[in-house]
């Protein structure tokens, strides 16, 4: 094992109590943004004005949402007008995103937002049905600061601004670099001045395990919940992925670089936040115990052993591949008289509704024996065993490390020959001849953000805010007219699944508001993307996303019962294309 980091970086609440709640400081004003939880704030007030020094500490992060939370007077709010910064070196919906879930949380109230300056401060106008006014100026703390890319963002800061000192100290007012910030840079630091080896992979693991305080708040809406952990685990995560992409000489968009498999592991801590940075070997699979499932009605992903015991008991012929680390990659073929079909699910594992929603979806189409199946039930075991250790520590995380594979690439997108996962697929391609491939996926249930690199999820932003259950269609050029009676028979297919309209209806129309807009079609109530493109094998291949990380319960139950619909639609619906074809 190397270990490239191993620091404490002190707390700055604690900092800031010690440079500042001193009796020589009586009398000043201090007012300080920090990713700092509700309760450590009011503590540390209270131990301001004890020593008659007047303190004001806020979050750092969301500033909005945490004012409307504690300081805004919500209670008889008829209307709200918010104009949000809009800043040159940021997307000019930046401001509008980091407002979310807003729109929600102000249920009945009429609340417009509106563009408006540079200033980094939201302006709000409230109007109460009982005729008062009030006005508010919310600062929302920022500063430039160079990324990884040699690109600069403007991103989310700690800040201090204190007034009224004693004997004509002067004013303060100007960024204050948070641990959470610096934990962030110096992980980043070290990692870019590694000398990595030439080939990749460039290590088994690349571990990043952090205990740190902050926020983790749940909110009124949806599955929403604010954790500056989970913001840390996506921002490393992401970056780290462009920073050897860029270093490789590839391409933003590029999903095939095999770093190896990168693993933050945010925890929460007490005071002085502790990282520890190393390079280690997978050692033997060892797959996370959890909780048997019945599968009809499972209410959080079940443990890979189940799912694969699960799978033996359908009937069809087992194939099998390998993942990286060595577990297997399980498959089932059953040929039948309809035209074949390909399902998979958990190539990206950390999406978890798939696998039991495919498995349902087979226990009910393999009863039909002229049903043609190939199937694979979790392509990548690897990142689904991550996912479930991951989930220990913070069951509700998004946990994107989990998505690809432990080479670190999108199982899709290998190099060279197709050994390890993406064997699997080709196996069940090349027995059935499946000219349909549905492939099951989820996205994050809450808001994904990066906030130390900007704010929004560089190239996933239309991804950044949930809106409802999405269907994407791929399909070969010649084949768009079966495409599209392809998606209009699915969406018609769910409309039965009872509360999937009014789920999708909200998230879409709350989403809009905070993200400008619905920048895809909506076909029967279900987000839409169809697309022609060349790079799958199938000619048409549907792909899922439900907003299922990382969702459990009844949210969960609703998920899997949502997959399982649209495979057997899918099923139905492509047997009637390539009849009526072939007439
Ligand atoms: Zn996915």
């Amino acid at each position: 094992m190397t270990v490239l980091l191993d620091e404490r970086v002190p707390r700055t609440l604690d900092e800031i109590l010690r440079d500042w709640a001193r009796p020589e400081h009586q009398g000043a004003r201090l007012e300080a943004w920090l990713f700092e939880d509700e309760a450590a704030r009011r503590a540390a007030e209270a131990a301001f004005a004890a020593l008659g020094i007047g303190a004001r500490l806020r979050s750092a992060y969301k500033p909005l949402v945490h004012a409307f939370l504690e300081e805004i007077d919500t209670a008889g709010l008829a209307r709200a007008r918010v104009r949000y910064p809009v800043h040159p070196e940021a997307d000019s919906l930046r401001f509008l995103s980091e407002a979310y879930p807003l729109a929600a949380m102000l249920e009945g109230v009429e609340t417009a937002f509106e563009p408006g300056e540079a200033d980094l401060t939201y302006l709000v106008s409230l109007e109460y049905a009982d005729g008062g006014m009030a006005e508010h100026a919310v600062f929302a703390p920022n500063r430039l600061r160079g990324n990884h890319l040699d690109e600069v963002d403007l991103s989310p800061a700690g800040w201090l601004k204190i007034v009224g000192r004693p004997n004509g100290a002067p004013d303060l007012d100007a960024p204050l670099d948070t641990e959470i910030e610096q934990v962030f840079h110096r992980v980043m630091a070290a990692l870019m001045a590694h000398e990595w080896p030439a080939e990749e992979p460039y290590a088994e693991t690349i571990a990043i395990d952090v205990a740190i305080p902050g926020i983790e708040r749940a909110l009124a809406y949806g599955d929403e919940v604010i954790s500056t952990r989970e913001a840390l685990h996506e921002d490393f995560y992401f970056s780290l992925l462009e920073f050897f992409k860029r270093r490789s000489g590839r391409s933003h968009e590029d999903r095939s670089l095999q770093p190896g498999q990168i693993v933050p592991d945010i925890r929460t801590g007490e005071g002085d936040a502790h990282v520890r940075v190393t390079l280690r070997p997978f050692g033997e699979p060892q797959d996370p115990t959890r909780p048997e499932q019945d599968m009809e009605r499972a209410e959080a992903a079940p443990g890979l052993a189940q799912i694969h015991r699960e799978l033996a008991a359908l009937p069809g012929e087992p194939f099998e591949g390998v993942s990286r680390e060595g577990r297997p990659v399980r498959g089932l073929y059953r040929p039948g008289s309809r035209p074949a079909v390909l399902v998979t699910s958990g190539q990206h594992a950390n999406e978890t509704s798939a696998p039991v929603g495919s498995l349902r979806a087979m226990r009910r189409l393999l009863d039909n024996l002229e049903a043609h199946i190939a199937y694979i039930p979790v392509e990548n075991p690897d990142g689904y065993a991550l996912h479930g250790r991951l989930c220990e520590g913070n069951p509700r995380h998004m946990h994107h490390a989990a998505r690809y594979t432990s080479l670190g690439n999108d199982l899709e997108f290998g190099q060279g020959d197709a050994v390890y996962e993406i064997g699997a697929r080709n196996r069940a391609l090349e027995l059935s001849g499946a000219q349909l491939h549905i492939n099951l996926h989820g996205y994050p249930a809450h808001e994904w953000t990066r906030p130390f690199t900007g704010y929004l999820p560089r190239g996933f932003e239309l991804w950044s805010i949930p809106k409802g259950f999405f269907l994407i269609m791929r399909h070969h050029p010649s084949w768009a007219a079966a495409a599209r009676t392809l998606i209009e028979a699915v969406t018609t297919g769910l409309s039965a699944v009872p509360g999937l309209a009014e789920f999708n209806r909200r998230q879409i129309e709350i989403c809009a508001i905070h993200s400008g807009g619905t920048p895809y079609e909506i076909i029967n109530d279900v987000p839409c993307l169809i697309t022609a493109e060349t790079r799958h094998p199938t000619p048409l291949t549907l792909i899922t996303e439900f907003p299922d990380e990382t969702i459990y319960g009844d949210a969960y139950r609703f998920a899997h019962t949502v997959q399982m619909a649209t495979v057997i639609a899918a099923e139905e619906a492509f047997a009637a294309i390539m009849e009526s074809a072939s007439v």
